[in-house]
């Protein structure tokens, strides 16, 4: 059986850089990677903690230069995302650690949106992208960044906020948020994977997000629970990397059955699928295999992640009726 139809929605697109397409992008732009083959890279993809995955991550990134190389990091991605079942992809992208290399954000943009607007055509995947801030880069930072791209915002859905948690609280890109929503444009935030409960009450009242990026560790605190179950508050949680960053130790212990049955609105997702050893669908079978999940509740994952989405509502009520005759 092909795999169901869902939405990603939680999709970090450096992250889906494979060693095949950074070693092509590398000769291309005459940048000298420190790693022999293609296979010695795959190895280093085996890291054991955050920092040697952030320290790869960045150093990666160097292959990316032009406006093509952009395209086809996202176009790749769309491809494998396809063969996944995704239908829909609701893409982030880190324009500060592109800025910080020398390269204009235009070129980052422009870019990623020629891949999302051959997306349909190429792939019969819908698309959004969504901007986000380095928490761990200053408030300022991020407001450069956002006037940087404002040329360029009917291209952007949503801002986000993403990279190392602890000791950024959303409260520090308050500012930011509230131009974001100005300009009529969705939030959304990472909260509560290695930060507390705390960060995801921030979320709600300070920045105004719309849906909340991994939110795990509401399970900690039952008025947040029950708030985020009332207000059908979406929480994209991705579980191959939970366990790769060690924010549980197996997928056996992974809170989701506990999230369904407490009401709340939980998408699986696959974050830096190339790194955290999977994609859409990988998690989706991961989380069914080792929590014993039967179709229904994946069907249930697979609804969640469209009404959680951004689509319009005919688009969204198309791809649900895909979900219900799978
Ligand atoms: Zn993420």
């Amino acid at each position: 059986m092909p795999p169901i139809p869902k939405a990603e929605l939680h999709l970090h697109i450096e992250g889906t850089l494979e060693p095949e397409l950074a070693f092509a992008l590398a000769a291309r732009n005459s940048v000298e990677l420190p790693y022999l083959s293609e296979a010695e890279l795959r190895a280093a993809y085996s890291f054991s903690d955050l920092q040697s995955f952030l320290d790869l991550y960045y150093a990666l990134m160097a292959v990316l230069r032009t406006e093509d190389d952009f395209a086809d990091l996202a176009d790749a991605y769309l491809a494998r995302a396809r063969a996944q079942g995704v239908r829909h992809a609701e893409i982030f992208f880190d324009p500060q650690a592109h800025t910080a290399r020398g390269l204009e954000i235009g070129t980052v943009i422009e870019g990623l949106t020629r891949a999302l607007d051959a997306a349909e055509e190429r792939h019969g995947i819908s698309t959004r992208l969504i901007m986000c801030f380095l928490r761990d880069e200053s408030a300022e930072s991020a407001l450069a960044t956002f006037e940087a791209a404002r040329p360029y915002l009917d291209r952007i859905a949503a801002v986000g906020l993403d990279s190392a948690e602890v000791g950024n609280p959303p409260s520090k890109f308050r500012e930011v948020y509230a131009r974001a929503r100005e300009a009529g444009l969705k939030c959304v935030a990472h909260a509560g994977e290695e930060g507390p409960p705390a960060y995801i009450w921030e979320a709600l009242d300070l920045l105004g997000v719309d849906r909340v990026d991994h939110g795990v560790r509401c399970m900690e605190d039952d008025a947040l629970v029950a708030r985020l179950a009332a207000e059908r508050t979406p929480l994209t949680l991705c579980p191959l990397s939970n366990v790769r960053l060690r924010v549980i130790d197996k997928l056996a212990d992974h809170p989701l059955p506990a999230m369904l049955d407490a009401g709340l609105l939980v998408t699986v997702n696959s974050d830096d699928p190339a790194y955290f050893g999977g994609y859409a669908d990988d998690n989706f079978t991961g989380v069914r295999d080792a929590l014993g999940l039967d179709d229904e509740t994946l069907r249930t994952l697979a609804r969640n992640s469209f009404h959680a989405s951004f689509l319009d509502e005919e688009t969204r009520a198309k791809y649900l009726a895909e979900v219900d005759a799978h």
